[in-house]
């Protein structure tokens, strides 16, 4: 589901798969949250929005491609994909351990695509294992998140 400007109705579209590059994973979405900030994306209450974006960022998925050089996942692992999708590495916040305050950070359904599709690409050091307990939408519909 694509949002091509804030406020319009998000289109379902059809794309090809990405293939994943270096340090990224390609994840089969299983499950992928509605979150308020979703909304404010949506309707244009953030700033520049990616144009066009998929929004989601409460994503429950298996990895099913490996970009070059990622080693700690593994195909068909189930993992999570958060807000926060990627840091620089290099800024002052990140070199001294508080990546969540990045001056130049990426955001999942904000600034690069989420969860609101069948497959999204991730920043393979902001994918995170989930393990097998537990599921990832419960009977009545909810998504159950998974910390
Ligand atoms: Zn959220
Ligand atoms: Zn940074």
């Amino acid at each position: 589901m694509v949002l091509r400007r804030p406020g319009a109705p998000l289109e379902w579209t059809t794309l090809p798969d990405r293939t994943p590059g270096a340090g990224e994973i390609r994840v089969r979405v299983t499950a992928c949250g509605v979150c308020r900030t979703d909304l404010h994306v949506v309707d244009g209450d953030l700033p520049n929005p990616g144009r066009p974006v998929i929004p989601g960022h409460e994503i429950v998925g298996r990895v099913d491609a490996l970009g070059e050089g990622v080693k700690h996942l593994k195909l068909g692992q189930r993992v999570g994909i958060p807000w926060l999708g990627y840091t620089c590495g290099s800024c002052s916040y990140c070199a001294c351990g508080r990546e969540n305050l990045c001056d130049r950070p990426l955001f999942t359904g904000y600034t690069r695509d989420g969860g609101f599709a069948t497959s999204a690409i991730a920043d393979a050091r902001y994918a995170f294992a989930l393990g097998e307990e537990g599921e990832e939408v419960a009977g009545n519909g909810q998504v159950r998140h998974q910390v």
